[in-house]
């Protein structure tokens, strides 16, 4: 299918997409790497008049340390993320969850911030915004805020973020001395959406676990963390029978509804599966 008839803008700063999404309002789209949005109206799922290209900006764009956290521009691709030396280093969860992130092509075009304004469920990249405790940096006409990942997902496709706003960046605190990361997922093929992924942060000492946080995709309409199951692990040294009983309460933290790819029933199992294998990943790794 061809979308709807649409105007196109690419407006050369941040001030003049304000003007143009105060001026539209819900009339008006921004476009980032285009890899949902383009989708979503050529199948008609959307019919926005006007499209505003935000590729212009290239103050949205780039990885730097800064003040003890990573700043990732919003207009950065998946694939920069993917290759640089500052992601693996200071976030390596990100660098871990790229390659599961669709397909080269997609990755080339996608971007970070695109992906999570975006928030669909079944994306890695919001559970990794949770398990590392990212703050999302916004810009409007009124100024800048920041809103921590937890009260930025807010729902199916839905996000803090308010009409005439942009996401300009992300600020993700570096990886402290002891912590460790680890991502896994089910889908059905390589590149695809996840059914079930998990992002885990925890910090190790001596084989004990604390600020242990696990957030999942592809099992609610939001990404979610797993409170009940990270109470269970924290403080206590890590084995068999700790992560059966971990495994055991995420039938609490999650209620994935069935959907085309696995009943819930299914997916609390997924979920379990990649709780075991996340986990002992991260143990093996803290013990190098
Ligand atoms: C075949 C295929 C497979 C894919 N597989 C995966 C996968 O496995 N995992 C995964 O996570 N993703 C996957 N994706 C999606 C991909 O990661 C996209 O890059 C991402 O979802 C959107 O980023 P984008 O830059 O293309 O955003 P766009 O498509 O341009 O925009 C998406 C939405 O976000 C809004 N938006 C974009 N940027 C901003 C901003 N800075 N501020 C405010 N609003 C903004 C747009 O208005 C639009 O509503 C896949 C895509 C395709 C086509």
């Amino acid at each position: 299918m061809k979308p709807a008839p649409f105007h196109y803008e690419k407006p050369a700063s941040l001030d003049a997409v304000f003007s143009l999404l105060d001026k539209h309002g819900d009339n008006a789209r921004i476009l980032a790497g285009g890899q949902s949005l383009l989708a979503t109206l050529n199948m008609r799922l959307s019919a926005p008049d006007l499209l505003i290209d935000i590729t212009g900006l290239d103050t949205l764009r780039g990885i730097a340390v800064d003040g003890g956290f990573l700043r990732i521009g919003a207009l950065t691709t998946h694939a920069e993320v993917k290759g640089s030396a500052d992601v693996a280093m200071h976030a390596p969860l990100l660098a871990q969850v790229m390659p599961f992130i669709a397909h080269p092509a997609i990755r080339n075009r996608g971007t970070f911030g695109g992906s999570l304004a975006h928030a669909d469920p079944a994306a890695e990249l919001p559970a990794c915004m949770l398990a590392l405790d990212a703050e999302m940096e916004i810009a409007g006409a009124s100024g800048k805020r920041s809103v921590r990942a937890a009260d930025f997902f807010r729902g199916l496709y839905e996000t803090d973020l308010k009409p005439g706003e942009v996401l300009i960046s992300v600020a993700i605190p570096v990886l402290s001395a002891g912590y460790r990361s680890g991502f896994s997922e089910f889908s059905r093929r390589s590149g695809d959406f996840a059914m079930a992924g998990l992002a885990a942060h925890a910090k190790f000492e001596n084989g004990v676990l604390s600020d242990v946080r696990l957030a999942y995709c592809g099992v609610d309409i939001r990404a979610v963390r797993a409170a009940a199951a990270e109470r269970v692990l924290d403080g206590k040294p890590l084995n068999a029978n700790l992560l059966d009983e971990a495994k055991a309460r995420l039938a609490d933290d999650l209620d994935p509804p069935d959907d085309l790819q696995a009943s819930g029933k299914m997916k609390i199992h997924l979920s379990q599966v990649l709780l075991g294998r996340v986990l002992s990943a991260m143990s093996s790794a803290s013990e190098a």
